[in-house]
């Protein structure tokens, strides 16, 4: 990555190119490119030894013209400005496109958490969600776990908010642990919201699920569960991988049988599963009919794109396909859906859990699926209808839909005062 390289300005150059094939008026391209505000705090830690050291964090609010905030707080070196205000840009269009009632936040604090220990982690979350307070609440912006930041997280965070407000506040923050408000489904939501993708896009192609053959990098939270569902309607899965490598057997794999491996990074998904040992590479250009990337970041790059087999792509990970291995798959006629429409079951569930927590009214597991799926659907049936009418591909469709929602909130509110 170049030093110049700016998270922000690469989110800014992917709306300016969709708003631009829109025609989109340029007045309402300035109020929507930039970040609406960003909060900058310095938070003091009492450490274990008596000593105080200060961290630098951030919550920033991009748009907020659809509904509050959304979007998660990570704790890592990475974490800068530039860093936050893509990611809540990011957000604003992800939350969007999923049709729920929020705009696109995110924060992070610039820490090393294995250097804390417990107590310090927990002191260090609730100064700074006292720091951000005067820009969170339910009605106003509601985070969420991210990178680093889990359950344990969010419960200080709540009762820190409920303290300082002095009522118990379940809707201030959602990725809570189920015996405090926590979402049933929450776990396995962006894997099914990835597997409901491409069970959509499978019958929009005519592939059978009976005869799809499956491969799906990443065996983590979202590749997991994705599987899993996958191998319980019948699809074979052919190929599975993780950090350590991948394995292939087309006879298909149960992946049920390697869930201690989801759950721990000590042992690699291959020793689990029986079939032929093979690179993450080879996996990715595996025969199949679907491919799903759910590991990290540019793992279908202008090289591999080439030999990619899979007719369609449903993608897990974010920003799992750089934008050059994008035009050759569209070219080549590989279906890709978009991470933001893929990838979004995981804040649709959280805006069901926010939506409980208001009500202090719970649902069961069965519900809380059904109603993940409607969504999943309506969503990408849109995007795939306006695919067509426009002749672009599922994430600049994706993108226009998602602009167009918020450009049009912004003009029916008007611009205040
Ligand atoms: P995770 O940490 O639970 O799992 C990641 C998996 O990827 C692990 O199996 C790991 O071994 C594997 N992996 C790491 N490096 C690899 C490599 N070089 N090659 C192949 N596999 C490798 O993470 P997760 O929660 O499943 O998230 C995966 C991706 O999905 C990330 O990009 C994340 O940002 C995105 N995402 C997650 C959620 C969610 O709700 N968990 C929501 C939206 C997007």
């Amino acid at each position: 990555m170049s030093e110049e390289y700016s998270a922000l300005r690469q989110a800014q150059r992917e709306f300016d190119k969709v708003a631009e094939m829109m025609g989109l008026e340029q007045s309402y391209r300035n109020v929507l490119r930039e970040p609406a505000r960003t909060l900058s705090v310095n938070v003091p830690v009492r450490m274990d030894d008596g000593t105080i050291r200060t961290f630098k964090g951030y919550r920033c609010q991009h748009n907020t013209a659809c509904g509050p905030a959304k979007g998660g707080i990570r704790y890592s070196l990475d974490v800068t400005v530039d860093e936050v205000q893509a990611l809540a840009t990011w957000m604003t269009w992800k939350c969007s496109l999923a049709g729920i009632p929020y705009g696109g936040g995110k924060g992070g604090i610039h820490v090393d958490v294995h250097e804390l220990s417990a107590g310090e982690l927990e002191r260090l979350s609730r100064r700074f969600f006292s720091e951000i307070q005067p820009l969170v609440g339910p009605e106003k912006d509601i985070p969420a776990p991210d990178m680093n930041t889990d359950g344990r997280i969010m419960s200080w965070y709540m009762d820190t908010y409920s303290m300082n407000v002095g009522k118990t506040t379940l809707g201030v923050v959602t990725g809570k642990p189920i015996s405090l408000g926590g979402s049933e489904g929450r776990t396995a939501a962006t894997g099914r919201g990835v597997f409901v993708a491409a069970m959509n896009a499978m019958r929009k192609k005519g592939i059978e699920p009976r005869d799809a053959r499956i491969v799906i990098q990443g065996f983590g939270n979202v590749g997991y569960w994705a599987a899993v569902l996958f191998h319980e309607v019948g699809c074979q899965v052919v190929g599975l991988s993780d950090y350590y490598g991948g394995v292939y057997n087309p006879k298909g794999l149960d992946p049920t049988k390697g869930k201690e491996r989801a759950m721990s990074e000590d042992e690699s998904v291959c020793n689990m599963l029986e079939g032929d040992r093979i690179t993450n590479e080879e996996l990715l250009t595996l025969d199949c009919d679907v491919l799903c990337p759910c590991a990290l970041q540019n793992q279908l790059t202008e090289s591999i794109a080439p030999r990619i087999k899979a007719k369609l792509i449903s993608e897990g990970a974010n920003g799992p396909t750089t934008p050059e291995a994008d035009q050759i798959l569209y070219d080549k006629g590989v279906v890709v859906i978009p991470d933001f429409l893929a990838n979004a079951g995981g804040v649709i569930v959280s805006y069901f859990e926010w939506v409980q927590g208001l009500q202090f009214f719970f649902w069961h597991e069965k519900e809380v699926n059904a109603k993940l799926d409607e969504i999943m659907d309506r969503n990408l049936d849109r995007v795939w209808v306006l695919a067509e009418e426009k002749n672009i591909c599922l994430r600049d469709a994706a993108y226009w839909f998602a602009i167009e929602r918020v450009a049009r909130a912004t003009q029916l509110r008007g611009i205040y005062p």
